[in-house]
């Protein structure tokens, strides 16, 4: 069971080990901060590394271990870049720390057609990308020892960040037999007095779950009761399947602190802009000396960058181009549509259909495959196959049977990419690949070509 008292597997990828090797002199003694001991961020990690490797020899890499829209050909909307070109002249300058107010202002707007209450501008940061959000908004609210609830599986900067700033991730579980919805009840008895905020990711990525109303009401009173802020990581928010309701966390939360935090990344493909927003809602009469110190972290980073600012406004007013992406006929619901029928005819993979996002948190039938383990398969599909998922393992669980995939490619190429994992699924299951790395000659020299570089 994952829990606060349940230690996740060490993964060995990421501990201990240099990122430049081969034929790089390190000088000795520069040791890094104690603080990133237990920091990881494997999507970018280990495995990333050997892909631009193979790349840079000749191989053609199918990497769908990032969510980058622009890798896959997803423009951003053209609106948002003649928002940008007219505006660069006044972005030459630094900006007020929370940021330009039509972008601030644009955020209100939408809270308002939400049904959120009481927002102004001033209860609305912009920062470079939901990233340094999540990084300044926990680094103002946690001392040394402060627990804060963490979906496992996560997005693992969450997890990171927590641990960054002093203090200890609590993870509660969103199963896959459960459709990767979380328990409230379960997360009720993982909080202690030391817990300070609750991290929500809907629809979530990795799973693409999104949390039925009634679990985010539980949730909601859950955190009131105990003075929990909440931090509803909505970035994904705009991106729903076949009729799944996207309920903002926000609209739920009255008695406490809630957090909203978004940006224009993944529903506006502009992840290179960097920018995102944190905007504040409910107790936030009662949270004054915590917005204040926010606002000081904010400061000393002066200000994010200007010039997508001036994208923002236009983004969230008007049409919304990524309805028709997740449409029938849209490219996100076709590309989903290809995951869900090559699950549907493995003989191998199990899926909890993802209602949302852009990813699917895909499982291993641990019968059909025994001893499989999610690290060896992402090396050996990426050195065999020349395809690169990002194993379970990254997303902090305790098990070892899943990985995940984007639907960001177009239909044809997630084909390809399930009959390559099919194929290597079936050399494992019979026996011609060991799942669990040892034994298999190609399997041990795809491994040690993979030592090899590092
Ligand atoms: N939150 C979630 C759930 C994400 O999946 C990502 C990126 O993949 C981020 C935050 C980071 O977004 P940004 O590009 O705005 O920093």
């Amino acid at each position: 069971m994952i829990g606060a008292k349940t230690a996740l597997p060490d993964i060995s990828f990421s501990t201990g080990e240099l990122r430049y090797s081969p034929g790089m002199k390190t000088e000795p003694g520069i040791r890094p901060s104690e603080a990133l001991k237990h920091v990881r961020y494997e999507i970018r990690g280990r495995l990333a590394r050997r892909a631009l490797e193979l790349e840079r020899q000749g191989y053609e890499i199918i990497s769908l271990n990032i969510g980058n829209p622009r890798a896959f050909g997803l423009r951003t909307p053209e609106t948002m870049r003649l928002a940008m070109i007219e505006n660069l002249a006044q972005a030459e300058g630094y900006c007020h720390q929370k940021g330009i107010f039509p972008a601030r202002e644009a955020v209100v707007m939408q809270q308002q057609e939400r049904g959120i209450g009481g927002v102004t501008a001033e209860e609305v940061f912009i920062g470079n990308g939901v990233s340094e959000l999540i990084d300044l908004t926990l680094r103002a609210l946690l001392s040394d020892g402060d627990e804060v609830l963490v979906p496992s599986p996560d997005y693992p900067l969450w997890t990171a960040a927590v641990t960054l700033n002093r203090g200890r991730a609590v993870h509660y579980p969103c199963r896959p037999a459960q459709g990767f919805v979380p328990d409230p009840e379960e997360i009720a008895r993982l909080i202690t007095p030391r817990t300070r905020a609750i991290v929500i990711i809907n629809p979530n990525n990795p799973t693409g779950a999104v949390y039925p109303r009634a679990v985010l009401e539980a949730l909601a009173r859950l955190a009131e009761q105990h003075g929990l802020v909440v931090f509803s990581d909505e970035i994904y928010d705009q991106m729903t399947y076949e009729g799944a309701e996207f309920v903002p966390m926000a609209t739920l939360v009255h008695d406490t602190l809630c957090a909203t935090l978004s940006g224009l990344s993944k529903v506006y493909r502009a992840c290179g802009y960097r920018a995102g927003w944190a905007v504040f809602s409910g107790r936030v009469h009662a949270a004054a000396e915590y917005l204040d110190a926010l606002e000081l972290l904010a400061s000393l980073r002066l200000c994010s960058n200007v010039m997508a600012q001036w994208a923002v406004q236009t983004a969230l007013g008007g049409h919304q181009s990524i309805r028709e992406l997740i449409a029938p006929g849209g490219r996100l619901y076709e590309s989903r549509a290809v995951i869900l029928e090559a699950v549907r005819r493995s003989r191998y993979l199990t899926l909890a259909p993802p209602a949302g996002a852009m990813y699917a948190f895909v499982g291993v039938d641990e019968a059909s495959v025994p001893d499989f383990d999610d690290q060896q398969f992402a090396l050996d599909l990426l050195e065999q196959k020349h395809v690169l998922v990002a194993p379970g393992v990254s997303f902090n669980v305790p098990y070892r049977n899943h990985f995940r995939i984007t639907n960001l490619p177009d239909a044809a190429t997630l084909r390809e990419v399930f009959s390559r994992i099919e194929e290597l699924l079936g050399a494992y299951a019979s026996g011609e690949r060991r799942a669990g790395g040892a034994g298999a000659d190609n399997v041990v020299s795809a491994e040690s070509r993979f030592k090899s570089t590092l």
